[in-house]
């Protein structure tokens, strides 16, 4: 992280639960809701078992329009001091994940997080460009078994048609994954990855668009969309600030008037934690859930380590290179960085198992 020092809250982690309505297909099959919120507490019940967190949004917890303000706009503020942050969803495929995201651009609605992300940080940059001069970066990314990929890349797929205009083979000239590398003060960085510089709320949007567009998508029985993958879209704020020069009547003018400061909020649509079992395919589909599974559990066993005050203080051993998604956010999880996780869930009881798996693994996280 930039800043140092003053990261010394309470937790460097937080834990949300997103819980959503009851959807289509769910009313259709009758499906009941099995879970309940503790009146005015942040304290979800289902059946026997009972849990609570930082935030529970949606269902009769409070409404999901105080999310942002609470859970992520406290991340965008600290971007500008020089502190990482990482925003996380975590859940079964269906639970909601990329709905609260909004990495998917088709469901980006202005209630999303990612568009009150960018809304955020143009009007704080515009309330500081007096004093201070910014730079944004953008990147996409996606986690597709342990394959980090650029979804920002121009798209490279040749379809080759047939007589009738039906497409064929489709050929992909595999670009090779990109590779993760640490600088000698820590600082991850993915080799060639397309980071573009955006000047603008729109330009914004449209690199959502496009690598939404290109984000790999693959069926399986409970989702056609692509729910194997982590997606990452990456904020990097670089920010030149001009101190005022009388306040350094001592120091060198040449070198010393302007601060630098750089920082990245990574926003993370996690892999579908179901289990490989329940997506119910052949064999190399089941590979890819172990793979995704390698990342969701690196990534509890890194935020558990991070949440356990105890285990800090002992100095135990984060093995955040157990996973590409853990080595790629390294230096956005923990130290000087923030980090939100939040836990989608479906209230129908037809997920309980799912639901309870998840709820577990974000206590974990606290
Ligand atoms: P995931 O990304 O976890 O697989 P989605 O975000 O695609 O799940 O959500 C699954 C379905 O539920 C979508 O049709 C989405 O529009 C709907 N949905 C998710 N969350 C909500 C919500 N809070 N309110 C209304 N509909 C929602
Ligand atoms: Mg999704």
């Amino acid at each position: 992280g930039g800043g140092t020092g003053g990261g010394g809250e309470d937790c460097c982690v937080k834990v949300a639960v997103h819980i959503r309505p009851l959807i289509g297909d769910e009313k259709l099959q009758g499906c009941k809701d099995c879970v309940t919120v503790v009146s005015g507490k942040p304290q979800v019940q289902i059946g026997m078992h009972s849990f609570t967190f930082d935030h529970v949004y949606g269902s009769t917890g409070s409404p999901s329009s105080d999310m942002f303000e609470e859970c992520v706009a406290p991340l965008v503020d600290g971007l500008f001091q020089g502190y990482n942050a990482t925003v996380l969803a975590y859940g079964q495929t269906g639970s909601g994940k990329t709905y609260t995201m909004g990495t998917s651009f088709k469901d980006g609605s202005q209630t999303a997080l990612i568009p009150q992300v960018v809304n955020a940080l143009f009007s704080k940059i515009e309330s500081l460009k007096h004093q201070t001069e910014f730079q944004l970066h953008v990147s996409f990314i996606e986690i597709l078994k342990e394959e980090v990929q650029d979804l920002l890349e121009p798209p490279c797929i040749s379809k080759t048609e047939n007589a009738n205009g039906h497409s064929g083979k489709v050929v992909v000239p595999g670009k090779p994954p990109l590779q993760i590398r640490e600088s000698s003060s820590g600082v991850i960085t993915l080799a060639g990855c397309t980071e573009v510089t955006v000047t603008s709320l729109n330009e914004m949007a449209a690199c959502l668009e496009q690598g939404s567009l290109n984000r790999a998508t693959g069926s399986t029985n409970m989702n056609n969309q692509s729910s194997r993958s982590h997606a990452i879209f990456t904020i990097t704020v670089e920010q030149m600030r001009k101190l005022n020069p009388l306040f350094q009547a001592n120091s060198n003018p040449e070198s010393l008037n302007e601060e630098y400061l750089c920082a990245k909020l990574h926003l993370v649509d996690l892999a579908g934690s179901e289990r490989a079992k329940r997506t119910g395919s052949d064999g190399v589909r089941f590979k890819e859930g172990v793979h995704i599974n390698k990342g969701l559990l690196a990534l509890g066993n890194v935020i558990s380590a991070l949440g356990d005050e105890k285990k800090r203080k002992e100095g135990v051993h984060v093995s955040y290179r157990d996973s590409k998604l853990t080595r790629l956010l390294q230096d956005s999880l923990g130290g000087n960085s923030r980090t939100v996780m939040i836990a989608c869930i479906s209230p129908a009881d037809i997920n309980t198992e799912e639901t309870l798996n998840t709820l577990k693994y974000a206590n974990r996280a606290r």
